[in-house]
């Protein structure tokens, strides 16, 4: 038996996850996700540790960028196999990738001369990582791959990919690779979910494997509870009604929207918020909830009581989905109070913006967060208690209330991931820490070491091992 797994992204760091298999002959990618850590950028650059053109097939786990956002790269590179994920994935994968592909081409028009003008040099060359018609290349290579079922991939190596819980669409998947009438088994967990979360399912029992490599984004820490969400949601809704004021909340586009959506449905169906005019104002936000829409069968027991209760999970009565600017702008007009999602989550960019200049200095208003807020961005500062922001080049003063719902995570925590790692059942050959800042992925390695007593490692960035 001879399997070689080199970790190329997403080792000791949570962003850029990428492995590459080899085994047969045949050499596989699971996910090929963009480096996202500032410090990090500069990976995206880096050639594969094999010619792309050698590639067999790449499989992505879901749609996140950080999973498949350097896909189109190796299409310009001569990749010519197909991508494999599942219908969902797919079609959240083509905004993704399109998307990306968009702004890299906005973004190099603009370097240049604003470097010039700075007197800096970058460390990337001036062009985009890939152009839109990579991109679409990349959405043409997209295959669908079928929910628990082999899928054949190369000679002796098949498939399958588990309900992952993270976002619609997400798997883990297992590689089987046989040699000489002998099998192994490689379990990718992709990103793990939390369990009892809206609209999707709770991640798989998926059974034993061989070697395992385990997600550890917050693998040194527990979240708040799942259930505490509604109460919370609804007390920042009516005490800001009762003001008079907008609830804007910055919102990821896939997923944290349509959970929101989902909240509120219920909220309102229970008589426990007021009927208002609700906005979910981001193009990309738009375009994830049809994609939702588009696939009920992947909807959890909960969701599809919902629908038969004639309610749908990312609809509510009062609500306006904006696509163009002028319905955007339109929104400011409105008298009465508000609910306004809009992107980005962590107000980097977007038309939060927006948004934020014409609430945040009222003070009947409320800015709500339902996620994390990355070190340094607008949405962490104005969460740290700013008395004054800059948005557009002008200054802003922060009037109204900041609110923060702890509980929504698209990630397990540590005790979830223990849970994911119980369905494994007896003790795999080796379990690989991935996905995870440094110390996060320690922690979780020792906390797997001692609950378990299975043998553990924490790969290295490019780090190759041989599996037997
Ligand atoms: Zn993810």
């Amino acid at each position: 038996m001879e399997i070689k797994l080199r970790f190329f992204g997403a080792a000791q760091n949570v962003t850029g996850s990428c492995y590459l298999i080899e085994a047969n002959g045949a050499r596989i990618l699971v996910d090929c996700g963009l480096y996202q850590e500032r410090d990090l950028k500069t990976r995206n650059w880096d050639p594969l540790p094999v010619p792309a053109e050698s590639l067999h097939a790449i499989l992505l786990t879901h749609a996140h960028l950080d999973h498949c956002g350097r896909v189109p790269k190796l299409l310009k590179e001569g990749f010519t196999g197909p991508v494999y994920a599942t219908a969902a994935t797919a079609d959240i994968a083509k905004i993704i990738m399109l998307d990306s592909a968009f702004i890299q081409e906005e973004d190099i028009k603009h370097k240049r001369k604003r470097h010039e003008r700075e007197g800096r040099t970058s460390p990337f060359p001036y062009e985009p990582l890939y152009t839109t018609e990579d991109a679409e290349k990349a959405v043409e290579r997209l295959q669908n791959a079928p929910y628990e079922k082999e899928v054949q991939i190369a000679d002796g190596i098949t498939a399958a990919f588990f309900e992952a819980g993270h976002i619609f669409g997400s798997t883990s998947i297992k590689l089987k690779i046989t040699q000489d009438d002998e099998s192994r088994t490689l379990l990718f967990s992709g990103d793990v979910g939390r369990w009892d979360v809206p609209i999707i399912r709770d991640p798989a029992v998926i059974g034993a494997a061989d070697y395992v490599l385990v997600e550890s984004t917050y693998g040194d820490r527990d979240h708040k509870p799942v259930a505490d969400i509604p109460d919370a949601l609804a007390d920042v809704v009516n005490r800001t009604v009762e003001r008079g004021g907008n609830i804007v909340i910055p919102s990821f586009a896939v997923e944290r929207t349509q959970e929101l959506l989902f909240h509120l449905s219920n909220l309102l169906e229970e008589g426990r918020i007021p009927h208002l005019l609700s906005f979910v104002d981001s193009p990309m936000a738009v375009s994830v909830t049809e994609v939702f829409k588009r696939h009920p069968e992947l909807f959890d027991d909960s969701t599809n009581k919902m629908i038969r209760n004639g309610q749908h999970p990312c609809d509510l009565p009062g609500l306006e989905m904006s696509r163009s600017v002028d319905q955007s702008k339109a929104i400011k007009e409105v008298q009465a109070s508000t609910i306004i999602i809009a992107g980005s989550g962590m107000c980097t960019g977007g038309r939060i913006k927006h948004h934020l200049k014409n609430n945040i200095t009222d003070a009947k208003n409320t800015i709500l967060f339902v996620g994390y807020q990355a070190v340094g961005t607008l949405g962490r500062l104005i969460l740290e208690g700013l008395a004054e922001i800059r948005i557009h080049g002008e200054k802003w003063p922060v009037n109204a209330s900041i609110e923060k719902i702890n509980g929504f995570s698209a990630h397990a925590d540590r005790t979830e991931l223990i849970r994911w790692l119980s369905g494994i059942g007896s003790a795999p050959k080796k379990v690989f820490v991935v996905h995870g800042e440094p110390k996060a992925a320690h922690s979780f390695a020792e906390k797997i070491s001692t609950e378990k007593g299975w043998p553990v490692h924490v790969p290295e960035y490019d780090e190759e091992v041989i599996l037997d």
